[in-house]
């Protein structure tokens, strides 16, 4: 019997690790699926990151062309300097983020990173140089550690645990059943949306791309959780080229220049204090948002 039951269980093991796999590259392609692919231009190079400008210039981007989205969109994004995106639902804040991430090309003008136009470049190294702290993290039917581990192969126990201090969860994952062994995901333990962001934050930080992407959870996080999880957003950008999508205006106030978007177009541009000299829009979202109850009222 025994002599049976060793090849089943290993047979078993190997069904559940192929069985996992496919999820994950199921996953995986229903992510990418949900974005067009673009193609690498023959003869592509990678991309060469020395310190990661970026640059949008005169970009125009439809997803349907009856329908034009961004309207001659140009700013820059120093080495290690935060740009802020702010502006009604819809007015195509995360649009800006999916093209510097290149799920899509611009229709006209460019987007570079250290002057190279990244549709010149292999997609899978620009992807490579930028981390995303996307609104809705989706976390894969494997342990904490693998979700964390993910994006940086070969990653080892102490640098996984590392990631998770900095990003504030280790205490919370070393109180689960298993610690870091613990399954998460769909089958396994259910994180809370703070909880799952950390666990991108802790993902990104291994990662330790030049560039980071954030998009800021529009979901409501209590308070305190979400300052708290700004603070670890700030810690985490400190010297890196940073794209915040900001819901809420206490998001932006550190940011060296907040864009404020209106259907498609960048209306203003400037630091918090610039904006509320200007008295416009920035100014008008953020004397509404300091004449409401809660300080933290949404503004897209
Ligand atoms: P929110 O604050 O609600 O996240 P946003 O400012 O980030 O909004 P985008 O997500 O950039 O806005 O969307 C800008 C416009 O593009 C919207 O009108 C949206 O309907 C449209 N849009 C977004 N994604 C697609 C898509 N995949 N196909 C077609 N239209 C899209």
């Amino acid at each position: 019997m025994i002599q049976l039951y060793i090849p089943l269980n290993f047979l078993g093991v190997i069904y559940r690790e192929i069985k996992q796999s496919l999820t994950d590259l199921d996953k995986m392609f229903t992510l990418m699926e949900r974005e067009r692919e673009v193609d690498d231009a023959p003869g592509a190079q990678p991309l060469q990151v020395k310190d990661g400008h970026v640059k949008f210039s005169h970009v125009n981007f439809a997803y349907e062309p009856a329908r034009p989205i961004l309207h001659d969109v140009s700013f820059e994004i120093p080495a290690g300097k935060t740009v802020a995106v702010v502006g009604p639902s819809g007015s195509g804040k995360s649009t800006l983020a999916r093209l510097l991430y290149r799920f899509y090309d611009v229709n006209s003008g460019a987007i570079s990173i250290d002057g190279q136009d990244i549709r010149t470049v292999k997609q899978g190294s620009v992807r490579e140089a930028i981390g995303i702290v996307p609104q809705d993290t989706v976390l894969f039917n494997d342990t904490v550690a693998y979700n964390i581990a993910y994006g940086r192969t070969g990653a080892t126990r102490e640098q996984i645990e590392a990631a998770a201090k900095a990003a504030r969860i280790h205490d919370f994952i070393v109180s689960t059943p298993k610690g870091y062994d613990t399954a998460v995901g769909e089958r396994g333990l259910k994180l809370s949306g703070g909880e799952k962001q950390r666990v991108a934050i802790a993902r990104t930080l291994l990662k330790n791309p030049p560039i980071m992407i954030f998009d800021e959870a529009t979901s409501a996080l209590d308070s305190a959780n979400e300052r708290a999880i700004q603070a670890e957003l700030q810690g985490v950008a400190r010297n890196k080229t940073a794209l915040v999508i900001a819901h809420r205006l206490s998001t932006v106030v550190e940011a060296h220049q907040i864009l404020v978007m209106e259907q498609g177009r960048i209306v203003e541009r400037g630091t918090h204090a610039e904006l509320l000299a200007l008295g416009g829009r920035y100014a008008s979202m953020w004397q509404l948002q300091q004449n409401s109850a809660d300080a933290d009222v949404e503004v897209a």
